[in-house]
């Protein structure tokens, strides 16, 4: 939450862009419709903070989240109802989601009749439909959640967000409670509703393997700040940022020979806390090419090649920079 009093964030949907996240002054996240954006990064690190604040769960204190052309920041609770049923979030514990004493039929029921996507005549059906469309059976309707798996719990809770009629997902760990066979088809399932659906989803994951499956674009955050963004093919085969080289380089190679052959960098010590960050580049504390000018100046955020961002002022220096991985 304190991290959020430093994040100037925008969501804008201007044509192909849904939405927009500033955080600090220079630097644009643009989540264009119908991708997966990944925000990665370790825990504490904002990732959270940057959904919640983009859905205006959390308030920016500064800044703009514009959607469809519109800045929700500025608006009321009244006048943000409309969106609140678009933008919908799915969390990693279903139980923080799901009412233990409701049965999955009224728990799909409830936000189908608040946000009048249903009445009282078809509400059987339509409750039918979305346990259909996240592959569970009309039976489910009558059960209760403490009598479904953790992949069936987590069906339940992406059918309560889609009877919201939502246009942006943010998946919050969404898949990381599951088993790895589960998470497969709980990955499988997102995509297809997305298809479906025309979903833009803010993919928030610290699974590697999972977000190189899911993403269209990465965005790498540490302590609050990006560090990294790119389309996927850049940010697993041509990270620029030391901190995207050190959280891919604990990532097992998928080739065995590539594998071997590789040098692993661990990063030393915590990650600082954002209550107190460090001043100039956040990541100078860990970093292993930090130099004087790393403690004093905040990097700019730079595109180094098309769509490729990266914050850190030894991204092409004359002296090529180690490769970590
Ligand atoms: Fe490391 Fe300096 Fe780049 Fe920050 S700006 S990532 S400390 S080299
Ligand atoms: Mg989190």
């Amino acid at each position: 939450i304190g991290l959020s009093k430093h994040f100037h964030v925008k969501l804008g949907a201007f044509g192909q862009t849904a939405a927009e996240v500033h955080a600090l002054d220079d630097f644009t996240l643009d989540i264009r419709r119908g991708e997966t954006l990944s925000l990665v990064g370790e825990s504490g690190c904002g990732k959270s903070t940057a959904g919640f604040t983009m859905l205006q769960i959390h308030k920016p204190s500064a800044g703009q989240v514009i959607y469809g052309g519109v800045d929700l920041a500025q608006l009321s609770e009244d006048r943000l109802r409309p969106y609140r049923r678009k933008l919908q979030v799915v969390f990693q514990d279903p139980y923080s989601t799901l009412n233990p004493r409701m049965t999955v039929g009224e728990a799909i029921a409830e936000p189908l009749l608040f946000h009048g996507q249903a009445t009282r005549g078809n509400i059987t059906e339509k409750v039918a439909t979305l346990l259909g469309d996240v592959g569970l059976s009309p039976r489910f309707a009558m059960r209760y959640p403490h009598e479904l798996s953790g992949g069936q719990r987590q069906r339940v809770v992406i059918a309560r967000a889609l009877a919201c009629g939502p246009e942006f997902l943010v998946c919050d760990e969404a898949i990381s409670a599951l088993d790895v066979s589960v998470q497969a088809q709980i990955i499988n399932l997102f995509q297809d509703l997305q298809e479906r659906y025309g979903l833009t989803y803010l993919f928030i994951a610290h699974d590697l393997a999972v977000v190189r499956h899911i993403s269209d674009r990465v965005a790498v955050m540490y302590l609050g700040r990006p560090a990294e963004l790119g389309p996927k093919r850049a940010i697993f085969s041509a990270p620029l940022h030391p901190y995207t080289k050190a959280l891919l380089s604990a990532v097992p190679e998928p080739d065995p020979a590539r594998e071997r052959s590789r040098k692993r960098q661990v990063l030393s010590g915590d990650v600082p806390s954002p209550l107190d960050p460090p001043p100039g580049c956040r990541f100078h504390t860990r970093c292993p090419l930090a130099v004087e000018r790393c403690r004093r100046e905040v990097p700019a955020w730079r595109e180094m090649a098309p769509d490729h961002f990266v914050a850190c002022h030894r991204v092409g220096e004359a002296i090529p920079v180690p490769d970590a991985a």
